[in-house]
């Protein structure tokens, strides 16, 4: 064991830079922590989402994008946890969504058996640069910067598959400053978990640590300097999120 040990540390990389942390989430009543490969977000997932974006939802097929793994950080509610307005907007909109972490990993996935890939399930914000995001989509370019900026993914804590099963219903609602402001229900997904699984895993194939966003529900809209975000998935947990005034 012990030469074992001594053959690894002598093949061991050296870097020309300290190797960057591994970014991860918090699991709920455990101090494991879920480590993060990939952040992969499904566009306009429920119906009146899609209608205030502009779109039909009976046409559209579903489409992804992504942003990285070290935007996410923990925003359980006992955190407190706060972000400054973030730059280049005037525009910040707060996205409530029933985020999927990964476990095992597949490619070309079947429905029927996705659902055994699932590690379990958090609430999660995916905060949007809406303006730049119009503005890339006027021109046809990526709207990557609308979407994939410095901790634009507060998370709740993750809620493992095996103690709360696979949520198929369940309030997802937000409020800002007590006001609630959006509204839905996980039976209203128009791609369910598992065929949002089976979908990406025919394009990409899925690893352990990614980290699947699945829509959000009507009533996206601004944050502002000095916000008070409350957020969660019925049956999941919750979060919560404080835009620092400048
Ligand atoms: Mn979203």
């Amino acid at each position: 064991m012990t030469a074992r040990v001594c053959v690894a540390a002598a093949m061991s990389t050296d870097y020309v830079i300290p190797p960057p942390p591994t970014p991860s989430a918090a699991i709920a009543g455990s101090s494991d922590r879920f480590a993060l490969r990939r952040v992969l977000c499904v566009g306009r997932n429920y119906a009146a989402h899609a209608r205030e974006m502009g779109q039909d939802p009976e046409r559209e097929p579903p489409f992804f994008f992504a942003k990285p793994s070290d935007s996410v950080f923990d925003a359980h509610p006992s955190l407190r946890a706060s972000i400054v307005y973030p730059p280049l907007t005037e525009n910040l909109h707060h996205e409530i969504e029933l985020a999927v972490a990964i476990g095992i990993a597949g490619r070309e996935i079947p429905p029927g058996q996705a659902l055994d890939h699932v590690f379990g399930y958090a609430p999660a914000l995916d905060l949007t640069r809406r303006d730049l995001q119009k503005a890339a989509k006027a021109k046809g370019h990526p709207w990557e910067f609308g979407k994939a900026f410095d901790r634009s993914a507060p998370l709740g804590a993750i809620v493992p598959a095996a103690e709360i099963g696979h949520p198929t219903r369940g309030r997802v609602w937000l409020e800002v400053n007590g006001d609630l402001r959006q509204e839905g229900d996980l039976s209203e997904l128009i791609w369910s978990v598992a065929e949002v699984i089976a979908e990406l895993s025919a394009s990409i194939a899925l690893a352990p640590g990614d980290l699947i966003l699945t829509g959000t529900p009507a009533g996206v809209g601004p944050l502002n300097p000095g916000d008070t975000v409350r957020a969660g998935v019925e049956g999941v947990g919750a979060l919560a999120l404080a835009v620092a005034r400048d």
